[in-house]
């Protein structure tokens, strides 16, 4: 088997005004794989430098921990394969950025999204906060599909139990 080794060289962290944004140094073509996302440090709570990979389970990102929050994301992260994949062809220089519900349930610093897309969601807080009908247009996790559907569920029974 051909085995391939992702790193994050391809990447770099911008900063201006305090502000950090992930760019990259070279092109993608949509699906193409940019890198692997790091998992040697694993926690069970959510700070600013994790992505959740399972329902209690959260993993530091390294450099990816720059990447902001888009509605209208240029890349995925997938936490089944571990993988940093470009939703559409990306330019050299390109800000990079992914839609944080598809990771996130429930986020620890919420914040108020200004990126400007039709679809903006406007509060950024996680999944858990969000209509299915928007979560539904995104590309979703394993995770966040199967905690959205319990809570569907919770919902759904309790207001039987009003009845
Ligand atoms: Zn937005």
């Amino acid at each position: 088997m051909m085995s391939t080794t992702i790193t994050m060289e391809t990447l770099a962290i911008k900063t201006e005004n305090k502000f950090r944004t992930l760019v990259t140094k070279q092109a993608y073509k949509k699906g193409e794989v940019i890198c692997s996302m790091p998992s040697e440090n694993i926690m069970d709570k959510p700070n600013r430098f994790t992505v959740q990979i399972g329902r209690e389970v959260h993993t530091h990102v390294g450099k990816l921990a720059a990447l902001n929050h888009s509605c209208d994301p240029n890349v995925i992260l997938d936490t089944k394969k571990m993988v940093m994949i470009a939703r559409r062809d990306i330019e050299k220089g390109e800000e990079l950025s992914f839609f944080y519900p598809s990771t996130e349930w429930e986020m620890q610093a919420p914040f108020i999204c200004i990126c400007g897309a039709s679809n903006c969601i406007h509060v950024v807080a996680g999944a858990r906060f969000l209509p299915l009908s928007t979560l539904e247009n995104h590309y979703l996790n394993p995770h966040i599909r199967e905690m959205m559907i319990e809570l569907l569920n919770h919902t759904q029974e309790h207001l039987k139990s009003l009845k």
